[in-house]
């Protein structure tokens, strides 16, 4: 029987890590492969009143017309962040030919698409997509404890593709998900931001609220350099 319609979930990115959680003893996930969309663009998404909608027509496209069972991806990032829930985790994608490890073994790659045509001269991946990207990709890569060498791009599966799109430079996203994965920051660091930034705004604060959000900011930065 067909179904006509299928409805996704959507994420923040510190909700999705939780959402995560449960499926590291559930699935090895091997590789994490990275797509851009290519078609809906970002400007597509954006006339879209109802979002999910775009998903939506991506889901009917990948599994009634190419007939891949299901969305193609894992997840789906938009062009503000959010994660859209995809296939199920404990399924291969369909990502690319050969390199999907279908063998219903729960070893498999992590597929996402970022919405959006990222070829040069059209759209750009930047701001809080590329920073869900980013993050994505160093925590798919910290919890199953997978090199750089296991981090895709679709191009690199099928150089036919330019996907995820010829404006996406390979070394400098890896280097932001490495980045990202250096979490270690210095106390002298930490206090030097603090010193220099955040206790002439907490002077100059017209609000509570403000001061508080300074105050929260602040310790934030302390517990990541180990000083909390
Ligand atoms: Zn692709």
């Amino acid at each position: 029987m067909a179904v006509e319609r299928k409805n996704f979930r959507r994420f923040t990115y510190a909700e999705y890590v939780e959402y995560l959680k449960p499926f590291l003893l559930k699935v090895k996930f091997s590789q994490v492969h990275i797509h851009g969309t290519w078609k809906p663009t970002i400007a597509d998404y954006r006339k879209a009143a109802d979002k999910m909608k775009i998903i939506q027509a991506m889901w009917r496209f990948h599994a009634i017309t190419q007939k891949w069972g299901d969305i193609a991806q894992h997840a789906t990032i938009d062009p503000d962040g959010y994660i859209w829930e995809g296939r199920s985790l404990l399924e291969a994608p369909a990502s690319a030919v050969g390199y999907n490890d279908a063998d219903k073994d729960r070893i498999h790659p992590f597929m996402f698409e970022m919405i959006g045509n990222f070829d040069i001269g059209a759209e750009n991946l930047e701001g809080a997509q590329l920073a869900t990207a980013v993050k994505l990709t160093s925590h798919i890569a910290t919890m199953w404890k997978l090199p750089d060498s296991q981090i895709k791009f679709h191009r690199e599966m099928n150089p036919a593709k330019t996907c995820p799109g010829s404006s996406v430079n390979k070394a400098s996203f890896l280097e932001l998900v490495r980045d990202w994965s250096d979490v270690d920051m210095s106390p002298a660091d930490a206090n030097k931001i603090i010193s220099t930034w955040l206790s002439p705004a907490w002077f100059a604060a017209s609000t509570k609220a403000e001061r508080d959000e300074i105050h929260r900011l602040a310790n934030e930065l302390r517990k990541a350099s180990g000083q909390l």
